[in-house]
């Protein structure tokens, strides 16, 4: 069966999606991505940085106060391994799964193809197979070529190389994968980055697991998580929730407090729509995560096509950090940082009658009230704590 030629991009979803695209917009090179960068490019790469790697593999691992011993470390390596299986499994034919390359299939096409007559239907069945699994948020959208990289990396020498995606995708499936609050609440330390690490290792399994199934209907599906193409913009358009200015897809259900994974696909489904709900208001009466930020990374002021260096897209105009900034700071830690996700008023429990109720005057016109309400939000907790609360 001949499949279909790609869906154009929905382009006239831009708007509502609060996506605005310039004359100056050019594809993200991946190469240029801050991590890669640190392995090639002179202008971030340094003795720190190489630390910063070394300490996931518990190498010079720095010991220096709460939140930075040997357990917390030990830790947050423990909660990446799944993940760090995955991405070094082809690691001799420059594949970085995962992160510069697309996780390989291990289940072929089935040779038979389940027909689908309703593609709305469909899109309801693979919303419960991905909660089956184990993802929170699920969304579908177009599979639009602007947001897939330039190229990607063949890390052997961190050359561009080409994605071998399959032809005549049509949409993207976005899972949402919460972060654990309680650990969240104290970034910046290496105990926090259990969070970061735990989700891509839970990710990793369930996107593996969705894509499998599809396979196993008989249509192709390419398992992606920080590689082959930039997932804000599919999960703002998937319905997903708003960017913000803290460079994250703020949601109804976490907040800022998840990280995203993706499906490529040529399985017939229904598109979400995009969901905008209020959150771009509140950015812009509120700086917390731009005040927080111990390196000024992020901006301050409205969106703009404003880019600091190479590691930021062009031609799209939005809250943009300076990634420069921001990953010596993560290099200085030795471990990943999130102030801006821990003292977001949105990183809440939206499980308790309070903070829907602060969630609807936020989203709503009493939003300078709802950022009052949280003037005294998201204060760090102790790393100690948390183990002290283990020990019982
Ligand atoms: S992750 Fe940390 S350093 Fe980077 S922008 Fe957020 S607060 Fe700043
Ligand atoms: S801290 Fe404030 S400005 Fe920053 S992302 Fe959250 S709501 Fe937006």
């Amino acid at each position: 069966m001949p499949w279909p030629r790609n869906t154009p991009p929905q382009r006239d979803g831009d708007a509502s999606a609060g996506i605005e695209v310039t004359d100056e917009f050019e594809p993200f090179a991946q190469r240029n991505d801050i991590f890669t960068r640190a392995f090639w490019d002179d202008r971030v790469r340094s003795k720190q940085t190489d630390a910063f790697f070394a300490s996931y593999r518990m190498e010079a691992t720095p010991r220096r106060g709460d939140g930075f011993a040997q357990r917390d470390f030990a830790l947050r390596n423990a909660a990446w391994l799944v993940s760090d299986i995955l991405s070094n499994r082809n690691a001799d034919r420059g594949l970085r799964e995962g992160f510069q390359a697309p996780i390989q299939p291990d289940t072929p096409v089935a040779p038979q193809t389940v027909p689908v007559d309703d593609p709305a239907r469909m899109a309801g069945e693979i919303k419960r197979v991905a909660r089956f699994f184990g993802a929170d948020l699920c969304g579908i959208t177009d599979y639009d070529d602007r947001w897939i990289y330039a190229a990607r990396v063949d890390t052997r020498d961190m050359s561009d190389a080409p994605h071998d995606l399959p032809t005549g995708l049509t949409s993207v499936i976005v899972l949402g994968h919460e972060m654990d609050q309680e650990l969240v609440a104290t970034y910046p330390s290496a105990l926090a980055g259990a969070a970061t690490g735990r989700e891509y290792s839970h990710e990793a399994a369930i996107v593996m697991q969705l894509a499998a199934y599809i396979r196993n209907l008989g249509y192709e599906a390419v398992a992606s998580m920080n590689d082959t193409a930039l997932v804000i913009p599919y999960a703002v358009k998937a319905g997903l929730g708003e960017y913000a200015r803290n460079q994250m897809v703020i949601t109804p259900e976490f907040g800022p407090r998840l990280r995203f994974s993706k499906i490529f696909t040529n399985l017939p489904l229904a598109h979400d729509a995009p969901r905008p709900q209020g959150v771009r208001a509140f950015c812009d009466i509120c700086t917390r995560c731009a005040d927080a930020c111990p390196v000024k990374a992020l901006p301050f002021g409205p969106p703009s096509t404003d880019t600091a260096n190479v590691s930021a897209i062009r031609g799209v105009r939005k809250w943009t950090s300076d990634a420069e900034k921001c990953f010596s700071f993560w290099a200085k830690l030795a471990s990943d940082c999130a102030i801006c996700m821990r003292v977001c008023p949105f990183n809440r429990d939206f499980s308790r009658w309070q903070d829907r109720l602060w969630l609807k005057l936020a989203l709503g016109r009493l939003r300078r009230l709802a950022l009052w309400l949280a003037r005294d939000h998201g204060k760090r907790r102790k790393p100690g704590d948390w183990w002290h609360r283990a020990g019982g």
